[in-house]
């Protein structure tokens, strides 16, 4: 059994609470509720005070809250509104001042809120991520399986991957190869472009069928306990490379590698990011990068911290990150190599496999 991190994540969260000088914190953002309590559900609202964790679910959950969450927190189930017994509770328990998570909250449900107490409401940003962004060893190592079962599945698939496929079948039997392995569900919908559409960063996987000697990328991610791994590979299907394929698949291989190489916590995001830029600008491809090189991952697949050229933080030690350099050219194509990394006290520790060896598929 891996420990059991809910009570000193909750402490570390009090802490915070308390530096803010707050004294309570609705959290709505399911993740932290995840993160803090155990519970997977899809609907929940939490209440942490000084002196109690109290989860507020509905009727769906009356089995799963109690048996996720049962040890840390006190489980409500309400049949008719969850809204209801946060009032209820408020009401028993006043909290002078009490955040309420900004970034996760409708203005129509802090209204809401705000009608349910007759203290002041705070708005907070924030708080359950910062301490989300240091992992323990259990959650890298969750990340590290969820990148396993990822890579298991494209091994699987590329041998298959023929001319005349469309990104769409080819997306089909990636997903299915990362379910019948074990993936919870797609952290995000399954990148599959080809061609002249891999210059689109975040392309819709489409009805295009592959042509000789085209990219084909895949972006595609696993989720294993909750956490995530998001992974991106560049081929080239039913030929050898060219010269300029190889030239710019080589330049985005270095920058990643310099990146993968130099990153350190304790660096800003800027100045990690930087590693990846400074190869592909200098060879007078930066305006080709429009994207940062890599952001935070875990029981989301877009969390902090991030490495960006707006990122003024360090990165933490012990997060957890992607490192995805890529270079698009609008009506030729994109290449886009994406791994994902520990920040270690000695650098950057892979998590998936780094293998960006050229894969020609003839
Ligand atoms: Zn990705
Ligand atoms: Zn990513």
């Amino acid at each position: 059994m891996p420990p059991d991190r809910r009570g000193e994540r909750q402490a570390a969260l009090r802490v915070a609470l308390e530096g803010e000088g707050l004294d309570g914190l609705l959290v709505t953002h399911l993740p932290n509720i995840r993160y803090l309590t155990g519970f997977s559900g899809s609907a929940a609202l939490l209440l942490v005070r000084p002196d109690t964790t109290t989860l507020i679910t509905d009727f769906r959950y009356a089995a799963q809250a109690p048996d996720e969450a049962g040890g840390a927190a006190v489980v409500e189930v309400d049949r008719k509104s969850v809204w209801e017994r946060l009032g209820r509770l408020l009401g028993e328990h006043p909290a002078a001042v009490l955040g309420i998570e900004s970034h996760a909250l409708t203005v129509r449900d802090a209204e809401r809120v705000a009608g349910l107490t007759r203290g002041r409401l705070v708005p907070t940003a924030d708080l359950v991520e910062r301490l989300r962004a240091v992992k323990s060893p259990e959650e890298v190592d969750a990340v590290r399986a969820a990148a396993a079962l990822a890579q298991a599945a494209l091994a699987e698939l590329l041998p298959a991957v023929r001319v005349g496929q469309t990104e769409q079948e080819v997306g089909a039997a990636l997903e299915a190869g990362l379910r019948r392995r074990g993936s919870e569900w797609h952290p995000f919908p399954t990148i599959v472009a080809s061609g002249p559409r891999t210059a689109l960063p975040h392309a819709r996987t489409s009805p295009r069928p592959i042509g000789p000697g085209e990219w084909l990328l895949l972006d595609f991610g696993a989720q294993v306990d909750g956490y995530c791994a998001d992974l991106t590979r560049t081929v080239v299907v039913g030929a050898r490379a060219d010269e300029r394929q190889r030239t710019v698949y080589d330049l985005v291989r270095a920058a990643q590698l310099r990146a993968l190489q130099h990153l350190r916590p304790g660096m800003t995001g800027r100045e990690g990011d930087a590693l990846a830029r400074e190869v592909i600008a200098a060879r007078g491809f930066g305006e080709a990068f429009g994207h940062s090189l890599g952001h935070g991952l875990g029981l989301e697949v877009h969390e902090a911290p991030r490495l960006a050229p707006t990122a003024d933080p360090p990165l933490p030690l012990h997060a957890v990150v992607t490192v995805e350099p890529g270079i698009y050219l609008p009506g030729w194509g994109g290449v886009r190599l994406e791994d994902d990394v520990y920040l270690g006290p000695d650098g950057a520790v892979l998590l998936s496999d780094g293998r960006t060896e050229l894969v020609e598929l003839v």
